[in-house]
C-alpha cells in the first residue's frame, strides 16, 4: 500500500515536471502581464478603414515586429507600396510584418498569421467604455481588437515567451506574417505570398490562424468556411426618374421587372431556383453528418437571440448544416429605389439589386456566375420587357474546407483535450475567409484555424471583449498545439 502511494507521488512529480505543464502553469502565473501587455496593443487605434489612422495602423506594426524581435526572431518588414484614395490623394500601406524564430531542419516549421488591425470603434457608437482602453468587467476584457485580433496575436507571442522564459528549447520552428489591412480587404497580401511563396515560405510544413471564435462555450476547432458570389442586377428604364402620375400605366418599369428577378431566386424554403447550382456540391457522407452531433448548439437559444419566430430548419443537425454545409442566397438591396420616409410617387430610372450566394465545396464561382447569368437573363426574357438589364459579379470567392484527419487537426485536438480537458468541436462557419483560401491555395499547405475567442465576444461591434480566461487558457492553448505538432 505505502509502495503504491510511493509510486503515486512519484509519478505525480514527474508528470507535473513535464516541460509543457512548467509552460502551462508559467502562463497561468503571468496572466496579469499578459493582460497589461493587451492592453498597450490595445490603446494604439490601428483603424485600417481609417485613412486619417494610418501613422496609428504603421506604428502597430512596428511593435508587432518589436515584439518578434524581444523573441529573438528575425523581423523583415515588408513593403507594400501606397494606397489610392477616393479623391486621388496616395497613402502608404502598412507593411506586413514577416518574421521567422528558429532554422533548425529537424524541427517542424509553423507559420502563424495573425492581423493587428482594428475594425473602427467610437465610444459614441454605444460603448459602455473607451473602445482603446482595455477595460475588464467580470471576467471580460473589453477594447477594440481584444478578441479580433490582438488578444489571439499576443498570446501566440506569450505562449513562446513562456517557453523561454522557463529556457526550454521551442519544439517547432516558426514564421510569423502579421498583416495590417486584414479589415479593408488585406490589399497587397496575396502579392506577398505568391512572390515569396518560393522562398521565405518554402520551408513552412503548418499554417495555423487564431483569428475566429467559438460556437459554445466549447474550445473548437475550425476546418471550414463558406465561399462567395456577390451580384449586381441592374434594370434600366429611363433616362430619369419619372413621376407616376404622368408615365405610370405606360412605362415597363424597371423596379417591377427586378422585383421579378429577384423573387425567381429563392423559394419560401430557401431552395436556390438556378438550375443545377448545388450541382457541384460535394455530397454529406455519414461520417461527416456524425460530427454534427456532438457539437453544441441550442437552436431555440439561437433562434430567440436574434428574435425571429421560426427558422426554416428545426434541429440542431439541419441548422447547422445550412449555416456551413449547404449553399444559400440572400437578397440584401436596392439601389436606386425610394427608400426614404414619406410617399414619394417616383418610378425609378434605374435600380440595382444585390443578392448573394454563399458557396460550399466544389462550387466554383466562374461556373456559379455563367449559371445566374444564363438563369436571369432567362427570366428576364420571358418578361418580353424592353429595359436595359446588366449582371455582373461584384466577387467570387471558393469556399475552404480542410481535411480534419490531417496531423496539424490532431495536434489541435490533443492540444484542446490537454488544456480544457474535453474534446475538441469541429466546425465551420458560414461566412467566408479570403485570407484561408489565399494561403492554402498559394502554398498548398495544410490550413488550421485554432480560434481562442469565445462565442459571445462581439467583434466588429460595440463592446468587443475576450474574457480573461479565454485570453489566458487560449495562451496555453496555443503552447500546448506548438508542442503536439512537433511530435507528429
Ligand atoms: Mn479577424
Ligand atoms: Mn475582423
Amino acid at each position: 500500500m505505502l509502495m503504491l502511494a510511493v509510486f503515486h507521488l512519484f509519478f505525480l512529480l514527474v508528470t507535473q515536471a513535464s516541460p509543457l505543464d512548467q509552460v502551462l502553469k508559467y502562463i497561468d502565473d503571468h496572466q496579469d502581464d499578459y493582460v497589461k501587455h493587451l492592453k498597450e496593443w490595445v490603446s494604439i487605434q490601428s483603424e485600417s478603414g481609417d485613412p486619417l489612422k494610418r501613422d496609428k495602423v504603421i506604428e502597430m506594426v512596428h511593435i508587432a515586429g518589436k515584439a518578434i524581435e524581444s523573441l529573438g526572431g528575425s523581423v523583415e518588414l515588408t513593403d507594400l507600396g501606397t494606397e489610392e484614395l477616393p479623391d486621388g490623394k496616395m497613402i502608404p500601406l502598412p507593411p506586413v510584418v514577416l518574421g521567422e524564430l528558429g532554422t533548425d531542419p529537424n524541427k517542424t516549421t509553423v507559420c502563424i498569421y495573425g492581423h493587428i488591425d482594428v475594425q473602427p470603434a467610437r465610444i459614441e457608437d454605444g460603448w459602455a467604455t473607451d473602445p482603446y482602453v482595455l477595460t475588464e468587467r467580470n471576467g471580460k476584457l473589453y477594447g477594440r481588437g481584444a478578441s479580433d485580433d490582438k488578444g489571439p496575436v499576443l498570446a501566440w507571442l506569450h505562449a513562446i515567451e513562456a517557453v523561454q522564459a522557463l529556457k526550454q528549447e521551442l519544439p517547432v520552428n516558426l514564421k510569423f506574417i502579421f498583416e495590417a489591412m486584414e479589415e479593408s480587404g488585406s490589399k497587397g497580401l496575396e502579392k506577398i505570398l505568391s512572390e515569396k511563396n518560393a522562398t521565405y515560405f518554402s520551408n513552412v510544413d503548418y499554417i495555423v490562424i487564431s483569428d475566429s471564435g467559438w460556437l459554445s462555450s466549447n474550445p473548437a476547432l475550425t476546418y471550414g468556411t463558406r465561399g462567395l458570389c456577390y451580384f449586381l442586377v441592374e434594370v434600366q428604364c429611363a433616362k430619369q426618374d419619372l413621376h407616376s402620375g404622368l408615365y405610370g400605366g405606360v412605362v415597363h418599369e424597371a423596379m417591377t421587372d427586378l422585383i421579378a428577378l429577384l423573387d425567381s431566386l429563392v423559394n419560401s424554403t430557401g431552395h436556390i431556383l438556378i438550375p443545377d447550382i448545388d450541382e457541384d456540391v460535394v455530397p454529406l457522407t455519414n461520417e461527416e453528418h456524425l460530427l454534427y452531433k456532438t457539437i453544441e448548439f441550442n437552436p431555440e437559444g439561437f433562434k430567440d437571440n436574434i428574435g425571429a419566430t421560426r427558422l426554416r430548419h428545426e434541429t440542431k443537425e439541419d441548422l447547422l448544416l445550412h449555416r456551413w454545409r449547404f449553399p444559400s442566397l440572400s437578397i440584401h438591396g436596392i439601389e436606386g429605389a425610394f427608400s426614404g420616409p414619406g410617399a414619394k410617387t417616383v418610378i425609378p430610372a434605374k435600380v440595382i439589386g444585390k443578392f448573394s450566394i454563399r458557396l460550399v465545396p466544389d462550387m466554383d464561382p466562374n461556373k456559379v456566375n455563367r449559371q445566374v447569368a444564363t438563369y436571369l437573363s432567362q427570366v428576364f426574357a420571358e418578361r418580353r420587357s424592353p429595359n436595359k438589364l446588366r449582371i455582373t459579379l461584384n466577387n467570387g470567392s471558393k469556399a475552404w474546407v480542410a481535411d480534419v484527419t490531417d496531423k496539424q487537426y490532431v495536434a489541435g485536438r490533443r492540444a484542446i483535450s490537454r488544456v480544457f480537458g474535453v474534446e475538441a468541436e469541429l466546425i465551420r462557419g458560414g461566412g467566408t475567409i479570403p485570407i484561408v483560401r489565399m494561403f492554402q491555395q498559394t502554398m498548398q499547405k495544410s490550413v488550421m484555424m485554432l480560434p481562442i475567442g469565445g462565442a459571445g465576444d462581439a467583434i466588429h461591434s460595440q463592446d468587443e471583449s475576450i474574457s480573461r480566461d479565454n485570453y489566458i487558457n487560449g495562451t496555453k492553448l496555443l503552447a500546448a498545439y506548438l508542442a503536439e505538432i512537433s511530435q507528429l
